[in-house]
Formats: structure tokens, sequence, C-alpha cells
């Protein structure tokens, strides 16, 4: 299937299922040979459910935990008006050395609020992995510590990644057909 169509729009295959793999290896072995202690793997959801539960198959290091959260952002009642919030994280991360697991970083937006939520919560130390990185877009100071592929500012769908809730389960990476 080399293009698709999602919501009457047009996609293009972008990487492969077979790519893919190859990402993860890499990923993968960057992360095992990192000198992490008894990592908190936590995926951030819902777009990194599968490269989370890939990316955990390879992980050798001994001790390794994973849990699973997502952002909420809602109006605050007080002037300080956007209040973010993670949701379902069910276990105490202080003192922990923590893997954050996206999908995709694109302005950083996202990632800053996980950053500093986790901040607040007296982690030991704070890594950052994602399959996916814009780099053209991303407008923040934040060091990404393991980037599978840097891709153009370009919408992709597929594997884990929606276009308004569908492609989700799409095993390549497909891209907006201009
Ligand atoms: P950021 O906060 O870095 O701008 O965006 C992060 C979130 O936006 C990602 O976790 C993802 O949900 C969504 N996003 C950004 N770029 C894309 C894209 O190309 N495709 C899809 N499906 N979602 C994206």
């Amino acid at each position: 299937m080399n293009e698709i169509t999602l919501h009457n729009k047009t996609f293009e295959i972008f990487i492969s299922d077979q790519e893919i793999k190859k990402i993860l290896d890499d990923i993968a072995s960057k992360i095992n040979t990192s000198e992490i202690k008894n990592p908190l793997f936590i995926a951030v959801l819902n777009g990194s459910f599968l490269f989370a539960a890939d990316l955990m198959r390879k992980i050798t290091i001994p001790n390794s935990e994973i849990s699973f959260i997502k952002l909420a952002s809602y109006e605050g009642t007080e002037s300080t008006g956007k209040v973010n919030e993670l949701i379902g994280l069910n276990q105490d991360v202080k003192g922990r050395n923590l893997i954050i697991i996206e999908d995709i970083v694109d302005t950083g937006n996202t990632l800053e609020k996980i950053v500093e939520l986790f901040n607040e919560e007296g982690v030991q130390s704070l890594k950052i992995a994602t399959l996916l990185y814009k780099e053209e877009a991303y407008t923040k100071n934040i060091v990404i510590d393991f980037i599978g592929k840097n891709i153009p500012n370009k919408f992709v769908v597929g594997y884990g990644l929606d276009y308004d809730e569908i492609g989700r389960n799409l095993p390549n990476i497909y891209k907006l057909k201009n």
C-alpha cells in the first residue's frame, strides 16, 4: 500500500515497517548501552502505544519498569489559564530514573509540560526517547536524549499516530500528500 486515504485526505508511504524495525533496534541499543539504572519508562498515550510495546521488547536493562500516562490540559478556574495534569500516574516517581517514551516531538510544547510536571515530583533523572522528531518545528531547549528519526515538518500517520483518531493501526508510517 503506497497510498492510503483517511477522512478524504491522501497519504503516501514515508517510513516502512522494515525501516521502523531498524529504527527500533538502533534506539533500543542506545538506551541499553546508557548507564541508566532501574529505569522507569513512561509511555505517553495514545500515540506511543505501539512504539512503547515494540521498544520494551528490546530493552535489556535489569529491573526496567513501564507505566503509561496521558497529558490533560484544561482551563483553570483562576487567572493562571491552562492547567496541565498527568493522568494515570499511579506510581511514586520520586527519586526514580525516568525515560519518557513519546511518539513524536513537534513544537515541544507537550514535552515541556510533561518535563515540568515530572520535575515537580522530584525525579532523580529524566531522559526522553522519541520515535520521530520534527527538528524544524522544535522551539524548546530541552535535550532529547534518544531520537528514532528526524523528519521534515510534515503531518504523519500510522504506527500509533492518528489522523482524527484513525490510522493508528497502520504498520507503516505515511505522510500527507501535497
Ligand atoms: P508538540 O506539543 O510537540 O507540538 O506536539 C506533540 C503532539 O502533537 C504529539 O504527541 C502528537 O500527538 C501531535 N502531533 C504532532 N505532529 C504530529 C504528526 O505529524 N502526526 C500526528 N498524527 N500527530 C502529531
